[in-house]
């Protein structure tokens, strides 16, 4: 690797475990993650500037007519979008910088920049998938039949990712994932 940061890229269906995955990657000292900005709602505890950055949709179209985003999406009727400038100071520094985001914002991030690297986390089923996500207990019905439909249309996508990491055990998935950063 030179001296720039690595850029990683990390997707998968909602519920798979992203969160909670690079929760644990960001123990190490030289990762950062982006914070996203997104039109959606405050989820539970969610704060502005912590999980996510909560626009409006005219202040995210503000900043799409500004070129402030590395890359943008629509998913289940909301923008996100990442933030242009962290990411690209981190990676000037050095740091490498964590996209957590869907998978037509990581085809994006692909065209931009092709040297990053790509892993999709997959729960070990469509069962256990839902279940998670209704374990979490964070959404609405509507929204989990939602991200359920669009969870079917992601899967296959997996394909398109340099690696693919089954989120099965959590300590296992972790370490695979760290495995991989390791020989960036
Ligand atoms: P995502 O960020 O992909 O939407 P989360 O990280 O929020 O998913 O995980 C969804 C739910 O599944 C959470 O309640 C989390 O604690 C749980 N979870 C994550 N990984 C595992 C795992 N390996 N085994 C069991 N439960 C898990
Ligand atoms: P959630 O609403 O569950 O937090 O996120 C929904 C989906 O949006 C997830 O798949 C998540 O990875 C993705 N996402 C979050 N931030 C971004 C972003 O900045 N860009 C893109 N393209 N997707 C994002």
């Amino acid at each position: 690797m030179d001296s720039k940061g690595a850029l990683i890229v990390i997707s998968g269906p909602a519920g798979a475990g992203k969160g909670t995955v690079v929760k644990e990657l960001m123990k190490d000292e030289n990762m950062r993650l982006s914070i996203s900005a997104t039109t959606r709602a405050p989820r539970g505890q969610e704060q502005n500037g912590v999980e996510y950055y909560f626009l409006t949709k005219e202040e995210f179209e503000k900043m799409i007519a500004e070129d402030g985003f590395y890359e943008y999406a629509q998913y289940v009727g909301n923008y996100y979008g990442s933030p242009k400038k962290p990411v690209e100071q981190w990676r000037k520094e050095g740091k490498n910088v964590i996209l957590e985001i869907e998978v037509q914002g990581c085809q994006k991030v692909k065209k931009i920049e092709p040297e990053c690297v790509s892993i999709f986390i997959k729960p070990p089923s469509l069962e256990i998938l839902e279940k998670r996500l209704r374990g979490r207990g964070t959404e609405t019905e509507e929204a989990i039949l939602k991200r359920m439909a669009r969870a079917k249309e992601e899967l296959p996508l997996a394909a398109d990712y340099d690696y693919v990491v089954i989120n099965d055990s959590l300590e296992d998935c972790v370490a695979q994932v760290r495995s991989i950063i390791a020989g960036l």
